[in-house]
């Protein structure tokens, strides 16, 4: 099946007037990587603050099993969201026979949107690689990075600095970012209020960026923020894809409290992207997790052999990926769309419904 979407063009005036459904000017995506309902539940329980999931009345599951095997990884489930395609474990932006597809930001980027990605692992892991680079394996980190200075990616924040400067062809990418219009900071998020005339690159840790355990403090927030602010200056709208990559690393080693700081820091992301999106009326926001991490469970504690239901001990049943459905929350126009249980690849399909972009199969087509 090496049939490709093809963006058309937006559409008509005259074809808009025919639907009572507003069309999103911004589409801001958020992805909770390993983040199931668990995850998501334990914003209930281990905040004060409310959680920013109580703000979404438009809900959905997803089910994410790739062509290659029954659960999926990373780059499978990103690449479903980007591209619309079931593929392989391990595909970036690239179908089952390898064939690149176009992903649905760089399609708004030819249409005159700005971009962001930003995420908590290194900016050329699986999941933010998928959105803006096309190889047929996650593993390819070095070439992943040289197509993401070439990549139509206004703004990108998160880790990863080493796949740009200590390369095995010796070349360095650093200075290639800034030889193509990006203003690259190594060392610190700010200024807070950026240059609109520039492209701005963040690369603020080797590889991924610290645990909250660690102390990212705010970076994930704070990231969010500074590229909706930069972003959202363009009149012709912006697609921002945010990380939380590390609910996913917290379920693999079996922490809770890694897990539990990860989500909670990536629930202070969802309120900025919501705040947002409540002031300008005119941003679709969604919500989702690529796969669930861990089999993770908020168990009722157990004293001597017995159920004690005033205490919840979370608890593990794997240290990999479940196959569980994913929760999807939307906010905006067009989240009603949202709404249902369908395939992770839909999630795509639902974003292209609520542009009314029109999509064409092309057999064949290269990028
Ligand atoms: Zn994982």
């Amino acid at each position: 099946m090496a049939a490709i979407f093809m963006l058309a063009a937006c559409s008509s005036n005259r074809e808009l007037r025919k639907t009572n459904f507003k069309k999103p000017k911004n589409i801001i995506m958020l992805i909770g990587d390993g983040m199931g309902l668990t995850q998501v539940s334990t914003t209930y329980y281990y905040q004060d603050e409310p959680s920013n999931f109580s703000r979404f009345k438009h809900i959905g599951l997803h089910q994410n099993m790739p062509t290659s095997h029954k659960v999926t990884d990373s780059a499978s489930g990103a690449t479903a969201f980007s591209a619309g395609v079931k593929t392989y474990n391990g595909a970036i932006g690239v179908d089952q026979d390898t064939t690149p597809v176009p992903t649905l930001l760089e399609m708004l980027a030819a249409d005159g949107w700005k971009t962001g990605v930003i995420a908590t692992s290194s900016i050329v892991h699986a999941t933010p690689a998928s959105f803006y680079a096309h190889t047929a394996s996650r593993n390819n980190l070095e070439e992943i990075a040289r197509q993401l200075v070439y990549a139509p990616v206004d703004f990108f924040a998160g880790g990863g600095l080493q796949f740009f400067t200590e390369r095995s062809d010796e070349l360095n990418y650093v200075d290639s970012l800034s030889r193509e219009g990006f203003q690259v900071n190594t060392t610190i998020l700010a200024p807070a209020k950026l240059d609109i005339k520039k492209k701005h690159a963040f690369l603020l840790a080797a590889d991924g960026m610290p645990k909250m355990q660690e102390g990212r403090g705010d970076f994930l927030p704070k990231a969010t923020q500074m590229a909706l602010d930069y972003l959202s200056h363009d009149k012709d709208g912006f697609f921002l894809m945010v990380e939380g990559s590390q609910i996913d690393w917290g379920g693999h080693a079996n922490d809770a409290s890694y897990v539990i700081q990860e989500t909670r820091d990536f629930d202070k992301a969802i309120g900025l992207a919501l705040d947002f999106a409540a002031t300008d009326r005119n941003t679709l926001v969604v919500v989702t997790a690529d796969h669930e991490t861990g089999g993770m469970s908020l168990s009722a504690a157990t004293i001597f052999g017995q159920g004690d239901y005033t205490k919840i001990t979370p608890s593990f049943s794997t240290g990999n990926h479940s196959a569980a459905l994913a929760p999807v929350f939307a906010y905006g126009p067009g989240a009603e769309h949202f709404m249902g249980i369908y395939q992770n690849n839909d999630i795509f399909n639902k974003m292209v419904l609520a542009l009314k972009m029109k999509s064409v199969r092309r057999p064949g087509t290269k990028l």
